[in-house]
């Protein structure tokens, strides 16, 4: 690639060289997500746009459209609806010449960063990186030619400081290599994604990370920490062709869980045979319970029992519907009785002990009213939206005066390091039952 075919895009290869190495300065100076499982596998950091990877970022959540990519109104409405969802950074295919002209469209428009999928074709690598992609998901190896390619490829992605990623599959696996191992066996995955890591480190380019996805839980998880031990990239984490939303999803926080318990994975792609928007919201639930990432709005509801006097099921899902948009960390709580309920709540911020058909509405731990049944769901949601406007109020307040001291100059050390990661620790439901028998 001639830096004349950057130039069409308006920027120098200068120009893309300074932008690349801004959007570094600004990811350097990113906040180090720590985990309170485990330390982070250390990694190196890449930025697929704005938003960095490895180097103990903020694992990041990644997820793919389905539309078809030449489809650029139906696309972005996608990407849309997955920024909504919390998406950080999302993926699109192109597997024909319609799709990778329509790349220049979607990267300018999307809020978030754009990952091209290209095999086979290099020619479609040249004109993602031209086109503003922020990463191409390429595999060297299955690129025709990219022994006489690979070196301009990598100089491109280079000069327009963009980041690449290596994805192994059982499904794509180097044919010697399965041959080798007769199956894709973890250190079948690991040996073919060294390989292709090699072919990059080669031509002297090492901005990339590295997925080795399986469809089965367990050995994904041992290819992943085979893989860990060997270096220092970045790693995607993915158990490809998971399954529909349940089972995928059971799949997906055994194998995520397991990993990020132990530090590994930068940034994390759930795959269901599900609406796009279910993956990322699978993902970052799992990252909040992990702690690895601010919580938002979250339910304890009891699974009800022969003591249940109201119909909990019901009840738990009208809140989680009525409160799925909330940001603020808020802690619900349904139960169903005031037998054990309570006692069962006490992080929650705001709950409902139910019985003879009246629910005992409690902030922290205080019983504010008592409802008759039919009540109970508009009270919480309209309780609950209260304490979730306080709490964002609060936050903002916070942050400006953060912001304040670091403009003053007066707290320049505290700026680093990280708080934002932290589990919040929150204030202890103090109801006890004397309240509740009331
Ligand atoms: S809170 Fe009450 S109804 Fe719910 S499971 Fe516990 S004992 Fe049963």
């Amino acid at each position: 690639m001639s830096e004349s075919g950057f130039r069409k895009t308006g920027q120098s290869a200068a120009e893309r060289r300074q932008s690349a190495n801004a959007e570094k300065q600004k990811a350097a100076a990113a906040d180090i997500c720590q985990s309170p499982l485990h330390a982070r596998h250390k990694t190196r950091r890449i930025n697929v746009g704005k938003v960095p990877v490895g180097g103990g970022a903020e694992i990041s959540v990644q997820s793919m459209t389905n539309t078809r990519t030449a489809d650029v109104n139906a696309t972005l409405s996608q990407i849309g609806t997955l920024v909504q969802a919390g998406c950080d950074i999302v993926r699109v295919a192109v597997p024909n010449q319609e799709d990778s002209d329509a790349l220049a469209a979607i990267c300018k428009a999307s809020p978030i960063p754009v990952i091209a999928d290209i095999h086979f074709q290099s020619k479609y690598v040249f004109e993602a990186i031209e086109a503003g992609c922020a990463a191409v998901r390429v595999n060297p190896g299955n690129i025709r030619n990219f022994e006489t390619v690979g070196q301009d490829m990598c100089k491109a992605a280079k000069d327009a400081g963009i980041s690449l990623r290596i994805g192994i599959n059982a499904g794509s696996l180097d044919k010697e290599i399965y041959e080798k191992y007769g199956a894709a066996v973890p250190e079948a995955l690991v040996e073919s994604a060294l390989k292709e890591a090699r072919l990059f480190e080669d031509c002297g380019f090492e901005d990339f990370k590295i997925s080795v996805k399986h469809h089965d839980p367990i050995t994904m998880i041992e290819t992943y920490r085979l893989l860990a031990s060997k270096g220092d990239w970045p790693l995607h984490l993915g158990v490809t062709e998971a399954g529909p939303a349940w089972q995928g999803t059971v799949k997906t926080c055994l194998a995520f869980g397991a990993l990020l318990s132990e530090g590994i994975g930068d940034t994390i792609r759930v795959s269901l045979s599900a609406p796009p928007e279910e993956e990322v919201k699978t993902g970052c639930k799992i990252l909040e319970y992990f702690g690895l990432r601010e919580r938002h709005f979250d339910i304890i509801s009891c699974p009800s029992c022969g003591r249940a006097q109201v119909d909990v099921i019901d009840l738990a899902q009208k809140v989680s519907e009525g409160l799925k948009d909330v940001q603020a960390p808020i802690r619900v709580a349904v139960m169903g009785c005031i037998v054990n309920g309570p006692g069962e709540a006490r992080e929650a911020d705001l709950g409902v002990a139910s019985g003879n058909g009246k629910g005992r509405i409690f902030i922290k731990g205080e019983v504010i009213k008592t409802v008759p049944e039919d009540e109970i769901v508009p009270t919480l949601l309209e309780q609950a939206h209260i304490i979730a406007e306080k709490m964002e109020a609060e936050k903002s307040g916070a942050e400006k005066s953060e912001a304040d001291k670091t403009e003053s100059g007066k707290s320049g050390a505290e700026k680093t390091g990280s708080q934002k990661t932290k589990p919040e620790v929150f204030p202890v439901f103090g109801a006890n039952h004397a309240n509740l028998t009331n």
